[in-house]
């Protein structure tokens, strides 16, 4: 048997997990879904409300094509069916933000069908996760409970801003898998412009079902976590919850379906109701609205406008460049770091050395990006910059140890920030040494310091590395490592 080190062991043995994810995506559009009302986020409560959104009598829906196109544009990313006839259903429930008393959702017939994903695991192996369907829907308002200390106001805003929910098939198996996925989704939902992701503004939520059951046996029943607002904690969630479920079954009990809260504060899961089933919804065609109807012509035009995605372009940075599928898929996870590592890389008609580019990009921006909390756009070095300073590398000018030094004058605040690589080379006088004569000098002091050391190492050559260390210290990094070392092996006799 091979070991799963997927499965949770208990005190009846090993557990295993089993997850489905149901993501709401808010659409990126500059009106709502049904309504002309803007979408903006931070605006000043009730300000972006139109009679629709307000639920007025009489107000009717009109559907935003923009908000179709975009939901078909995610569909086409996800490799899933588009459906080329789908119907808006009223799911009924009263809520204090929620004014029309009522979502209008999809729910027999979606606009998105079957489709699937493609996770990279920690062990560099890939795995597809089913994409059950993705439909449309409103959004709901805001309640604020601490404006006033008797009463509770509702902030419209939101009410009526479309969102696609994103419903995975029950394929994930660990924590590192659902996050994997949410984060793979985010990435496609950004490039393709559908979707801004950001969790942190509620733009991309997820409701986490988690089920537990002896490996081989049938699905458990599931408890559904709602509207986990980060990929970590998605992940303390699953962990709490799957856990937690282990210990009543263990205790001879039975997990109740119901509907849970995430609470980051204690890292726990708590009951918040029980689940209702699709009939307590009183789900029905919202009479308001025709069924959705589109062509396969402009579905094919939609698709003719479609990026190149992360799986694309990581098969091709793989191909073209000869990179690691590790640092492919580092670079592929944003559009704007895959387009400026490619900027760092070209060269004209001619490719840098692609392992250099990545690792210039990947270790030091990434590192100094992070040290300042900034994002790439706002990258005190260009990647114009960085490719000068990779070709003063491969034309043999400084060694890669002087190019990170260099790096890090470009990148910190101060006087050579901005500045042409080369010229900081000449003003500081960091270029590399290969004057043999001078080497040759620096090679015999150091010999001669260390008389014992040289005994040594002609009967053991690995001792010979560390002249070469002592060399380069006593140059300031500036001598030719090959040079350096040849002269080394040369001089203990070694070759
Ligand atoms: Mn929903």
């Amino acid at each position: 048997m091979t070991e799963n080190k997927n499965l949770i062991t208990g005190a009846t043995g090993d557990w295993e997990i089993v997850l489905g994810l149901e993501v709401h995506a808010q659409v990126r559009s500059a009106a709502k879904l049904f309504s002309g009302a803007a979408t903006d986020y931070g605006g000043e409560p009730n300000t972006q409300v139109s009679f629709v959104d307000a639920a007025m009598p009489g107000m009717l829906p009109v559907i935003n094509r923009k908000c179709v196109e975009q939901a078909i544009r995610t569909g086409l990313g996800l490799r899933a069916k588009i459906n080329l006839f789908s119907v808006f259903d009223r799911k009924n429930y009263f809520y204090p933000d929620l004014p029309q008393g009522y979502q209008i959702s999809q729910y027999q017939q979606p606009i998105v069908g079957e489709g699937a994903l493609l996770i990279e695991l920690e062990d560099g192996t890939e795995k597809s996760i089913g994409i059950e369907r993705l439909h449309l829907e409103q959004d709901a308002g805001k309640s604020m409970h601490d404006q006033h200390p008797e009463l509770s106001f509702v902030d419209l805003n939101r009410s009526g801003v479309a969102l696609m929910e994103i419903v995975s098939k029950p394929d994930m198996r660990s924590v590192s898998e659902a996050q994997a996925y949410v984060k793979k989704l985010r990435a496609i939902l950004r490039y393709l412009g559908t979707c801004d992701g950001n969790m942190e503004q509620g733009s991309l939520r997820a409701d986490v079902n988690v089920s537990v059951r002896k490996p081989d046996a049938d699905y458990g029943t599931r408890c559904e976590i709602k509207n986990v607002n980060s990929i970590r904690f998605i992940g303390q969630a699953i962990d709490y919850e799957a856990r937690r479920q282990i210990a009543v079954l263990e205790d001879g009990g039975k997990v109740i379906q119901e509907t849970r809260l995430f609470d980051p504060q204690k890292g726990e899961t708590r009951a918040m109701r029980t689940k209702e089933e699709a009939h307590d919804y009183r789900y029905f065609p919202d009479p308001d609205l025709v069924p959705l109807t589109f062509t396969q012509a402009w579905v094919d035009e939609i698709a003719a406008t479609l990026p190149e995605l992360p799986d694309a372009k990581k098969a091709r940075f793989i191909e073209a460049y000869g990179l690691t599928a590790y640092d492919a898929n580092v670079l592929v996870a944003e559009a704007e770091i895959a387009d400026f590592f490619e900027e760092v890389v070209t060269n004209g008609k001619t490719f840098r050395d692609a392992k250099a580019a990545a690792n210039m990009v990947i270790g030091s921006v990434f590192a100094g990006l992070n040290r300042l909390g900034k994002p790439l756009a706002e990258s005190p070095i260009s990647a114009t910059q960085i490719g000068q300073l990779l070709d003063l590398v491969s034309a043999n000018i400084i060694s890669g140890r002087i190019a990170k030094d260099v790096f890090d004058l470009m990148f910190e605040e101060g006087k050579y920030q901005g500045k042409d690589p080369m010229q900081i080379v000449e003003e500081k006088g960091l270029q590399q040494v290969t004057d043999m004569s001078v080497i040759e000098k620096a090679v015999d002091e150091v010999l001669a310091a260390n008389p014992e050391k040289a005994a040594q190492a002609k009967e053991k050559p690995k001792l010979a590395g560390w002249f070469v260390g002592q060399v380069m210290q006593a140059t300031a990094g500036k001598a030719n490592p090959q040079a350096v070392n040849q002269l080394i092996r040369e001089k203990l006799g070694l070759d």
